[in-house]
Formats: C-alpha cells, sequence, structure tokens
C-alpha cells in the first residue's frame, strides 16, 4: 500500500507547492465536469469579500459630508448609491447561494461515483483491511461533510478573504498620502509610526497565524482518532436495520454486547469530540483576544492621524474600518489555509486510496475460449496466508484436475476449502507457488476474462435488493426466457410462477413496500439459479445445499448433473452422503490435500475419510 497516511509526512498545515497541487488536482477531478460550480464559489467568495467596503466607504464619506455642510440632497444621493449597489450584489450573492447550495449534495454523489467504481474494482484483501476502510471513511464523510463540500467552502472563504485583503489595501494605503484619495487631508506624520503601527499590526497576524496553526492541527489530529469511531459506529448502527443480524443479536441476547460496544464507540467518539471542541475553543478565544487588541490599536492610530490633521473625521471611519477588515481577512485567511491543510490531508487520503494498486489488472493474457469447456487447473506447490496474519491455511499444496470432472472437496471446519475456492477464483494470490489454468499462471490472464471462467455459489452468497430477475442475470442482460430456466433448473420454477410481479419482483422490503421476503432456502436457490444463468465452464458450489429442506437437497443434487451438464463441477461439502456421486473427491486437512480418489477407494481407506464418514453414518444408522 502507497499511503503516507494524513499525519504522516510533514504536519498538516503546511502548504507546500506540491500539497496545492494536489489540492487543485483533487478539486478539479471531484468536481468533474461542474466546474461552474467552482466558478460560483469563487464569484461568491470575491461579492462577500468586497461588499463590507462599501457601507465602510459610504459611511466615511457621509461623516464627511455633514461635517462639510453638503446640502441633504447630496447626502440622499449618497445613501441611495449605497443601498442601491449593495442590493445589487446581495440579489447576486443570493442566487450563486442558491445554485451552489441546490449542487452541494450532488457534488457528494459526484464524489461518490469514482469512489465506489474504486471500492468494487479493488483487490479482494483491501476490503478486510480496516486501514484501508477508514480511509474511504475518512474521504467520503468527516463530521457532516463530503470532501469536495469542505474543499469548495474553503475555497469560497479563501476568496472572500483575499477579496476583502486587496481592496483594504486599495482603499486605506492612499489615504496615507497626500491628495490621493477624497477623504485624505494628507499625511504629515513620521513614517516611523507609520511603520512601528504596520510592525505591530504584522506580528498581532503572525501570532494569531501560529497559534491557530498549533490548534489547527490539533483538531486535526482528533478529527483523525474519530475516523475510527466512526466507521465501527456505521458498522453497529448498519446491525440496527439488517433484520438478518438483528435475528442473531436478539435470540442469542447480544443486546448487552451490542450496547456494551456502542457505548465504547460513543465514549470514544465523546471524548475526541470534546478534544475537538476544546482546541478550537482556544483557537476563537486566541482569535477574538488578538482581534480585540488590533482594534484598540487600530483605532489608537487612526486617532492619532485625526488628532494630527492627517486624515478627516470620516476618514478615521473608513480608516480604522479598512484596517480592521484587513486584519480580520488576514486571520481567517491564515485560519482557512490552515483548514486547508487539513484537507491536503483528506485530499492525500482520497488520492492513495485511488492509487491502491489493483494486482489483477497487472494480467494482459486473454483466455482461450474453448467450445468443450476443457480446461485443466494445477495447483503447484501452492501455500497461501491471509494478508496481515502469519499461519499458513493453505501449504503446499500441489494438484492437478481435469475440466468436465466432478470433484468433491470435503474436510473438517477451517481445514482451508474455501480458501482453496477464493485462490483458484483469484480473490486472493497465493503467497508463494503458482496456480496455472491451461499451463498459464492465472495472474497473467486478463483478470475480467478470468473471472468470467467462474460462476460461484458461495457458502456466504448474497442476493441484492434488487428485482429477482436482475439478481438471477447478474452482470449481464436479463434475458426472460434464459433466467426462467435457470430458476427452473435451480428448483424455484414453482415459487416463481406463483409471484404476481414475476422476475420484476423486488427482493426484500428494503426499498419496495411490495418487495417478497424469500426463505434462507428460497434465496439459495436464487443464488444457485444466478450461477446457472451464468454458463460459465466452472460451476462451484461451497455448501450448496446449507439452507435447503432435505427435500430441495435432494431435487438440486439431483438436478446437478443436468444443472452443470458437461462443466466441471466443483462441490464443498460437509455432508459426505452428497459427494458420493463425484468422481473425484479431495479430502481437506489443515490446508493440505490428505486423501484423494473415488468414495468406494477412500472408504476403503484407513484415514480422515473413513473417520468423518463414519462419524456421520452414525446420525443416519
Ligand atoms: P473451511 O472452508 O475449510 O471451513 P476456510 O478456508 O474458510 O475453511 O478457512 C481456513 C482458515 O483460514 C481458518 O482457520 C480461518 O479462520 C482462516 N480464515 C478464513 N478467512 C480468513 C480471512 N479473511 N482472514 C484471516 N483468516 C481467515
Amino acid at each position: 500500500m502507497t499511503s503516507t497516511g494524513p499525519m504522516q509526512g510533514k504536519g498538516v498545515c503546511s502548504m507546500s507547492r506540491k500539497d496545492w497541487k494536489l489540492v487543485i488536482s483533487v478539486l478539479g477531478s471531484l468536481s468533474g465536469k461542474h466546474k461552474d460550480v467552482l466558478a460560483a464559489m469563487v464569484g461568491l467568495g470575491v461579492l462577500a469579500g468586497a461588499r463590507p467596503f462599501i457601507a465602510v466607504i459610504l459611511t466615511g464619506m457621509l461623516v464627511d459630508a455633514v461635517y462639510g455642510g453638503r446640502e441633504l440632497g447630496e447626502l440622499l444621493r449618497y445613501v441611495a448609491v449605497g443601498v442601491g449597489v449593495t442590493f445589487v450584489i446581495q440579489i447576486l450573492e443570493g442566487i450563486m447561494t442558491m445554485f451552489f447550495n441546490r449542487k452541494l449534495e450532488y457534488m457528494q454523489e459526484i464524489q461518490a461515483g469514482p469512489l465506489n467504481e474504486k471500492s468494487m474494482e479493488m483487490d479482494y484483501e483491501y476490503l478486510e483491511n480496516a486501514e484501508v476502510q477508514e480511509m474511504r471513511q475518512r474521504v467520503e464523510r468527516l463530521g457532516g461533510w463530503s470532501l469536495t463540500a469542505q474543499m469548495l467552502s474553503t475555497l469560497n472563504k479563501i476568496t472572500r478573504n483575499l477579496t476583502a485583503v486587496a481592496v483594504a489595501v486599495v482603499v486605506a494605503v492612499p489615504m496615507l498620502f497626500r491628495g490621493s484619495h477624497s477623504l485624505s487631508r494628507g499625511f504629515a506624520g513620521s513614517w516611523l509610526m507609520a511603520v512601528l503601527f504596520l510592525a505591530a499590526v504584522m506580528l498581532l497576524i503572525l501570532l494569531e497565524f501560529k497559534l491557530g496553526r498549533y490548534f489547527n492541527r490539533k483538531v486535526a489530529e482528533s478529527r483523525q482518532q474519530m475516523s475510527g469511531y466512526e466507521n465501527r459506529k456505521k458498522y453497529y448502527l448498519e446491525i440496527l436495520s439488517e433484520p438478518e443480524k438483528q435475528k442473531d443479536l436478539r435470540i442469542c441476547r447480544q443486546q448487552g454486547l451490542y450496547e456494551k460496544e456502542f457505548a465504547d464507540v460513543a465514549r470514544g467518539i465523546r471524548s475526541t469530540a470534546g478534544k475537538v471542541a476544546k482546541h478550537v475553543c482556544c483557537s476563537i478565544s486566541v482569535e477574538q483576544t488578538i482581534s480585540a487588541f488590533t482594534g484598540f490599536l487600530v483605532y489608537a492610530f487612526a486617532g492619532l492621524l485625526a488628532c494630527g490633521g492627517m486624515i478627516s473625521i470620516g476618514g478615521v471611519v473608513t480608516y480604522a474600518a479598512s484596517v480592521l477588515k484587513f486584519t480580520e481577512s488576514m486571520g481567517s485567511l491564515v485560519y482557512q489555509l490552515s483548514w486547508l491543510g487539513g484537507n491536503v490531508a483528506r485530499a492525500r487520503d482520497y488520492t492513495d486510496y485511488m492509487a491502491l494498486p489493483q494486482r489483477k489488472h497487472a494480467g494482459t493474457i486473454p483466455v482461450e475460449k474453448r467450445r468443450d469447456d476443457r480446461f485443466t487447473v494445477e495447483f503447484d506447490h501452492v501455500s497461501f496466508r491471509y494478508p496481515g496474519t502469519e499461519t499458513y491455511v493453505i501449504r503446499d499444496l500441489s494438484l492437478k484436475f481435469e475440466i468436465g470432472e466432478k470433484m468433491a472437496i470435503v474436510g473438517r471446519n477451517g481445514s482451508g476449502k474455501s480458501t482453496f475456492i477464493k485462490l483458484l477464483c483469484r480473490l486472493y494470490d497465493v503467497t508463494e507457488g503458482c496456480i496455472r489454468v491451461n499451463g498459464i499462471d492465472i495472474r497473467k490472464y486478463n483478470y475480467g476474462e478470468y473471472s468470467d471462467l467462474f460462476a460461484v455459489v458461495f457458502q456466504d452468497f448474497q442476493v441484492f435488493a434488487f428485482p429477482l430477475g436482475e439478481n438471477v442475470a447478474a452482470g449481464f442482460a436479463v434475458e426472460e426466457e434464459r433466467a426462467k430456466d435457470a430458476l427452473e433448473r435451480a428448483g424455484m420454477g414453482e415459487r416463481c410462477r406463483r409471484l404476481e410481479a414475476g422476475l420484476s419482483a423486488c427482493i426484500g422490503k428494503e426499498f419496495a413496500e411490495e418487495g417478497v421476503t424469500f426463505s434462507g432456502g428460497e434465496k439459495q436457490k436464487i443464488a444457485i439459479a444466478r450461477a446457472i444463468y451464468k454458463n460459465a465452464p466452472f460451476v462451484i458450489m461451497d455448501e450448496p445445499t446449507a439452507a435447503l429442506d432435505p427435500e430441495s437437497e435432494c431435487e438440486v443434487y439431483a438436478g446437478f448433473d443436468r444443472m452443470v451438464g458437461r462443466k466441471t463441477a466443483i462441490y464443498i461439502s460437509h455432508r459426505l452422503a452428497s459427494c458420493r456421486f463425484c468422481q473425484d473427491i479431495l479430502v481437506f486437512d489443515q490446508g493440505k490435500v490428505v486423501q484423494r480418489g473415488r468414495h468406494e477407494e477412500l472408504e476403503e481407506q484407513d484415514g480422515l475419510y473413513r473417520e468423518l464418514w463414519n462419524a456421520q453414518a452414525q446420525y443416519y444408522a
């Protein structure tokens, strides 16, 4: 994994050129074709940054006009212009805000697109990697904000503050020079005083920057901790809305355990949220104290200028308000830049997540299309341990099998049967050794084409809250007759004929009131129909009849030959009796094949098979 992690490397709040490039490229890629949102954010920032100065300038002009004894008509003209311009700007701001808000939620969806695609395409093992899942969680939503929304909002604030700083400089600086501004009556004071004043203001801004950066780093660190808790919370909340999980939870009386775990997460969130609140509070207090001090300094300086006759009374108002706006905007700018530092960490998470290597894309060789479906599979000294674990669950396994055979895999729980299937289907890559199909290392094949070789019914198969037809056709177009035939062959024909909506019936009631709740056995038959529909050369059934009643089990086994035809079928089953019809039975023990042969041969031998057979036989005696 290439992750540098958000808190690793440089401090989160220092933005290098590389960081800026990263933010801009991520913002560009996330907003995609919706550059109008970016433009609206910048436009909104410019208008919001400039608007307060209309009042600042006009107030100064009005004060001077009153002191200068101008006519009421002229005063009213000033007011009318000020109100008119402010009104137009606010209308524009309102339109842009409306446009932006409408798109903000949508931006979340835009961001979700590539993220979801990545999650579905990434190497399977990353789905079990907590660090990767937390990374996704951080990118997806943190504190209720999507990365895109937070970046856009920060960009808006930066533009607003930059504009305010620029306008403040344009308004205030010329006032210090004689005749260069309509409000000034000249600058005759000492340069030293001006320089001292400027230095003091800059020092305060720097102090605010340093302290702001410190507190923001603390906030970012706490939020980082929060993502781990939020990941767990998401998992626990999902349990609450899943009847299947609730069933076990209730019957096994695990509510207490659930509450304990949830309370643990809640405690974690509360404590990290407390830290966030503390640091945000410190940051605000520091900002307000420094602002108050700066305000005092600015008014004192403006007062001095006015006493010395260097600026008018109205000038004091305009000058002080502009300088204060300048310092306030500089402070906010610094704060926003350090916020952006936090977003850089999330942007890095995003790019790291999107760049997670996809080993399966390394293979390019097309899979040979064989009309006779004859493929040879060879495990050559294969050993495997799950990522992040030390124990080998498959040990130096070597075996070969021809397609067209019916093969059964039997063995105790945990002996590596399902793992063997996962390796064959390339959900995981071998740790040592090599698996070959038709003499070629399976890692060299184009992954998509290789996956097409297998139709698998996993032990923990899943059907989804989609229409029945789509569940059966899965990745392929729904062909009505073919889907009905597959359901018929899986033993679901009669049940489906009773469905009013036929293949359009939605599975489950999650999204449709009229959805159909199927039993566990029926769902398993749907999963079997899905495997039949795929019409792949290999049919793999991991405990294919676990959820079926004895009648359905007989039906399914009797129909297996018809179902799989000349294809290669691999069955994993605990019920040895159901495997008797296979020509080739592999007996797994601790990650190795300890026996292999036909039922009659294995039954004769002194070994694990006979042991397991006898253990089961006594229940049937
Ligand atoms: P079987 O199908 O024979 O019951 P499995 O192949 O499912 O056995 O499991 C073999 C061993 O691998 C077991 O000890 C199990 O705990 C371990 N195992 C299975 N899946 C994982 C996983 N995702 N991560 C770590 N260990 C696993």
